[in-house]
């Protein structure tokens, strides 16, 4: 038996599944501070005798094993979670091995495995919800270097009609702080949700998206890329990425047809949850090969 928790800036998903990738139960918690949030997820895997615990959160993450905040939550802009020692807290509580990345990496491990990347070498998950995040399998493997991807901070051209200042704490204007859900509510007065189909966000939403996930395939290549997060429940919004994709691309590369290369999530809301119970399964059949050789 696994566990996974997906840990969002909203709330927080726990499950407990099988290797197989079938969920036996799940749960959500609100993501407050650490210490309302994290005492109901103890409990909810105290329940049960799980052999390796997943983790895809919120980041930025410190994944560096070597490092002395290896685990933590670090300069995230969420009240109450800077710093936040998650591989401790959780090997505290549940005292078995602990896969942690970031919510994203997740994702796509998930896409990977059994959605829309399924049976393809690389593909790349993006979000577009309370923040913007992607992460990328490539050759097989969730992509990491340095750390992870932080791939919704990058800067791009602005659309000629957008004065908006953008709303990232560090950058102001990557594309997270002007293209997330959040930053959609400030420009216009209005939650995205509540926006109608014409009206003129959208086109400059697909702008921005349409920028950053060209330079996603000008720079990774993906084989796939699965768009998903709040967001997208937008249905208009994915045929205009796919046209101002065209637009700006300018004929340059050959690319499938957009509508099979710019897809949702296969696993819907799962892609996240999923994942994370697969780097569970990951991370114990990585530690039978070593005790094994
Ligand atoms: P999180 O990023 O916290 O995991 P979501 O992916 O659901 O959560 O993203 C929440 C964001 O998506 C909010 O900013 C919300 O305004 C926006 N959002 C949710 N539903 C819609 C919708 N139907 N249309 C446009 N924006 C939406
Ligand atoms: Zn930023």
């Amino acid at each position: 038996m696994l566990g996974a928790i997906e840990a969002g800036g909203t709330k927080f998903v726990c499950s407990v599944g099988t290797e197989a990738g079938e969920m036996i139960e799940r749960i959500q918690i609100l993501t407050e501070f650490p210490e309302k949030t994290i005492p109901q997820v103890i409990d909810f895997f105290r329940k049960y005798q799980i052999d390796a615990l997943g983790i895809g959160s919120f980041g930025p993450l410190d994944l560096n094993d070597q490092s002395d905040t290896y685990g933590y939550i670090t300069s995230t802009p969420k009240p109450g979670w800077v710093n936040f020692p998650f591989i401790e807290t959780m090997r505290k509580a549940v005292n078995v091995p602990i896969a942690f990345d970031t919510d994203v990496n997740a994702a796509v491990w998930g896409e990977f495995l059994f959605g829309a990347g399924k049976g393809l070498g690389s593909c790349l998950y993006m979000t577009v919800g309370t923040g913007i995040g992607a992460g990328a399998v490539v050759d097989g493997k969730v992509l990491h270097g340095l750390s992870h991807p932080e791939m919704g901070h990058i800067l791009l051209r602005r659309h000629p009609q957008d004065e908006f200042e953008g709303i990232c704490p560090y950058h102001l204007d990557c594309l997270e702080g002007l293209a997330a859900g959040p930053a959609i509510a400030k420009r216009w007065g209005k939650e995205g949700a509540r926006l109608s189909e014409s009206h003129p966000a959208w086109e400059m939403e697909a702008h921005y998206l349409a920028q950053a996930l060209l330079q996603y395939v000008f720079i990774l290549s993906p084989q796939k890329m699965i768009v998903g997060g709040g967001v997208m429940k937008q249905p208009h919004i994915l045929p205009r990425i796919h046209r101002e994709m065209e637009r700006l691309s300018k004929g340059f590369l050959t690319l499938p047809p957009l509508e099979n290369y710019v897809v949702p999530p296969g696993l819907g809301d799962d892609s996240g949850i999923v994942g994370a119970l697969m780097l569970a399964k990951k991370l114990l059949v990585e530690k039978n090969v070593k005790n094994n050789m």
